[in-house]
């Protein structure tokens, strides 16, 4: 069975994410640790991790669990007190991914702002290293490829590489392919040629290796545009077909495949429905 799921949602404490997971038939869930917009928050209490564990031990459905780090950590940031203070809530989400037995966080490179690439990359990799350093966490930071919007890195799979290559660390780096984000940033992988051409790029510059999940979203916007707007499977600029090849992609079968569309109107039970059709396997009860 493929693991495929959306981000939940872990408003009235994290283990809801789990119920709300097992509601659509997901095999696997993304959460955010804490609140996405605060950088600190108090930690998780006994009562939390309890539940948390108990509501994945009697889950019907969710078998993978990945965390997406908060919007407003930058390991990039070229000011030293704000890159110190986002270095300390990494570390305080990955504390917490650690409590929950969550294996993978995914991170946006960071922006250097107008510092340049080669800056941001020696900047994140250092942070990564003073992480790992002061901690030797059971949580590994998941790379993710994003759509290069401003100054932020990770839209070139070389960059995901060279903060790899730089950080002493870099064992514990892997990479999470984000489907709008790659497509925008200008990777189209909608023709059969261009989808071959893409991964083969990706497993000679980052590597399959490194790959332990995928974020399932259609693009608003078309390749090269830089835009991070995801939409709904199929409705956007990559269209149905790129989705099913990933789905009944042999390299891809075990790698957690989440969604991040828009939620309203039912819409996460429509487009989950649609990818375990691509996927050709059952479509879980409570989607039918
Ligand atoms: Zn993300
Ligand atoms: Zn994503």
């Amino acid at each position: 069975m493929q693991l495929i799921g959306a981000h939940m949602s872990i408003a009235g404490g994290v283990f809801n994410a789990i119920l709300r997971g097992d509601e659509l038939g997901c095999t696997a869930i993304q959460i955010f640790p804490k609140n996405a917009r605060r950088l600190f928050e108090k930690p998780l209490d006994k009562t939390a991790v309890a539940k948390w564990n108990e509501s994945l031990a009697a889950s019907r459905y969710v078998k993978s669990v990945i965390a997406h780090s908060g919007y407003l950590i930058n390991l990039a940031a070229e000011d030293d007190e704000k890159w110190e203070r986002y270095i300390e809530a990494m570390m305080d989400e990955m504390a917490r991914c650690d409590v929950m037995g969550i294996k993978y966080i995914a991170l946006h490179p960071g922006s250097p702002g107008d510092m340049g690439e080669e800056f941001g990359i020696r900047r994140v990799a250092f942070a990564i290293d003073i992480i790992y350093d002061e901690r030797n966490f059971a949580v590994d930071i998941a790379l993710e490829t994003t759509a290069g919007t401003g100054h932020h890195l990770g839209w070139r799979f070389e960059h995901l590489r060279n903060i790899m290559d730089n950080a002493k660390h870099g064992n514990r780096l892997k990479v999470i392919f984000d489907t709008c984000h790659t497509f925008a940033a200008g990777y189209d992988f909608t023709s059969e040629s261009g989808y071959r051409n893409v991964w083969k790029e990706f497993d000679e510059i980052v590597g399959f290796e490194r790959l332990v999940a995928m974020h399932i979203n259609d693009s608003k916007y078309p390749p090269g545009s830089r835009k991070d707007r995801h939409e709904h499977i199929g409705k956007g600029f990559l269209g149905i077909k790129p989705f099913e090849m990933i789905m009944q992609d042999e390299r891809l079968i075990k790698i957690p495949k989440i969604l991040e569309t828009p939620k309203e109107d039912d819409w996460d039970r429509k487009n989950l429905r649609l990818l375990w059709e691509l996927s050709g396997e059952d479509v879980p009860d409570v989607l039918k």
